[in-house]
């Protein structure tokens, strides 16, 4: 039986945080559809301290902040979205158009189909998350979306330069600076400034996750992508400092990111816990990984690897890191999370900046029914059908006609009757 050596927050603070950012959301989406443009200004300026005429970036404010950055700074975003890319590019691949003859004279296909317009939201209230623009925009490019339309908050007051940088190397059709509920709101429903897409993708804070789930219906969403989680999963292969900086990496995402440590090791869990305390002390973002860490961090101590992949599965976590002696028994076990990281030489930091996967995942055990943001999630799968023969009509009009009676629907039996008519010369009995 697994021991806890810290608990998290309880399910009912849990439950009473969510509650209250339901409400927020739902006043604010009413506010933007009601007044639209002039309600987002207002937003803007109450959360974000930011007015404008207009909140889409122009040209020469494009230009402006990609002048502000480095030649190593645009090199090392231009690595990163080219892994992203490629990665992309693979998974676009794999996925093919089908058409197959499933009966004699039957021919049914899908075709996978670009959606017209895609909204990335790049989160920016606590740190500028230029990596969001990769996994969202470029994604969307390689799917084939034609409009690209993307939102990041401002930071420290104005346009965060590494932010518009990256949103414009990788394709941005439109730049707005706009943040949160207004960011998602106005983005799904349209204002007069801004023509709404049909699709609304990328992470953000519990309200930019918890807006994008109120208008899923409206438009599409990838996910539900809220604050970070991550789950480590070690045992005495590794030790505590390495967790504990894997631990408190994520952790400084904000107040309300989970971090767990899942261990078959007593000694390496009392280790981690030390070296957490120690950490705590120099990590010049401590402040917020503190406060996650004492509301939502968790130790616990398994019996063994299988014990692990229950509890992992229940957690259903967004990122899993795995640093035991065999990480592949987890890839091959666990059912439930948004990314594996396996073995100690890659971590979530690779994944959320450069190597190529993408760092959109599911989080408040989404990760159940869905995995994270890809190519996949732009595409909608449409089928097609055709009957080719006058026996193939005749044949599936006769069960139509049948199984529609068993039913019912004499509306619909009526059109198979007519071809099984016109085209096997038969009468169908009613
Ligand atoms: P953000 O851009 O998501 O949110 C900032 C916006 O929140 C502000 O512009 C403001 O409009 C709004 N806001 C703040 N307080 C508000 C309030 N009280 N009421 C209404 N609106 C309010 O930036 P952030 O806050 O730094 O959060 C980024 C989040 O993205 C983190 O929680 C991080 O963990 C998460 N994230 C998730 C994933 C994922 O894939 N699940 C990936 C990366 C980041």
């Amino acid at each position: 039986m697994a021991n806890w050596l810290k608990r998290g927050a309880t399910a009912e603070a849990v439950r009473a945080a969510d509650n209250s950012v339901r409400e927020t959301v739902e006043r604010t989406l009413a506010d933007i559809e009601a007044r639209g443009d002039a309600a987002i200004r207002d937003l803007s300026i109450k959360f974000d301290g930011l007015q404008r005429d207009d909140y889409r970036l122009s040209d020469a404010e494009i230009q402006a902040c990609m002048s502000q950055l480095s030649d190593r700074d645009l090199k090392d975003i231009e690595f990163a979205q080219t892994q992203v890319r490629n990665f992309a590019q693979h998974q676009r691949a794999a996925l093919m158009d089908i058409e197959v003859e499933t009966l004699p004279g039957v021919v049914l296909g899908h075709k996978n189909i670009p959606v017209n317009a895609a909204g990335c939201y790049v989160p920016g209230g606590k740190y500028p998350l230029l990596a969001s623009a990769h996994m969202s925009v470029i994604t969307a490019k390689v799917a084939g979306v034609k409009r690209i339309i993307t939102c990041a908050p401002p930071y420290k007051g104005k346009p965060a330069p590494a932010i518009v940088a990256a949103q414009h190397m990788a394709g941005a059709d439109e730049i707005y600076c706009l943040g949160g509920i207004q960011a998602v709101g106005a983005m799904a429903l349209g204002t007069a400034s801004i023509t709404p897409v049909d699709m609304l993708v990328g992470p953000g804070n519990a309200f930019v996750a918890e807006a994008k789930r109120q208008l899923f219906g409206r438009v599409g969403i990838d996910l539900f992508a809220g604050p970070t989680e991550t789950l480590v999963i070690a045992d005495d292969t590794v030790d505590g400092e390495i967790c504990a900086t894997d631990l408190l990496g994520q952790a400084e995402h904000g107040p309300d990111s989970p971090a767990i440590l899942l261990t078959t090791s007593e000694k390496l869990a009392r280790d981690t816990i030390a070296e957490i305390g120690r950490i705590l002390t120099i990590l010049p973002t401590a402040e917020i990984s503190a406060k996650s860490w004492a509301a939502y961090g968790q130790v616990i101590v398994a019996e063994n690897d299988k014990e692990m992949v229950r509890i992992a599965d229940q957690l259903a976590f967004e990122h899993v890191q795995v640093m035991t002696k065999d990480p592949d028994y987890f890839l091959k076990n666990m059912t439930n999370f948004g990314a594996l990281f396996l073995g100690p030489r890659t971590n979530v930091a690779y994944g959320d900046k450069a190597i190529g996967t993408n760092h959109t995942l599911p989080t408040k055990q989404a990760a159940r029914y869905t995995g994270g943001l890809w190519v996949g999630k732009f595409l909608k799968t449409c089928t097609y059908q055709r009957v080719l023969t006058n026996e193939a009509s005749t044949l599936i009009g006769e069960y139509c006609s049948r199984l529609c009676a068993l039913e019912g629907f004499t509306g619909h039996g009526e059109q198979a009757n007519i071809r099984v008519r016109r085209y096997g010369g038969k009468n169908v009995p009613y």
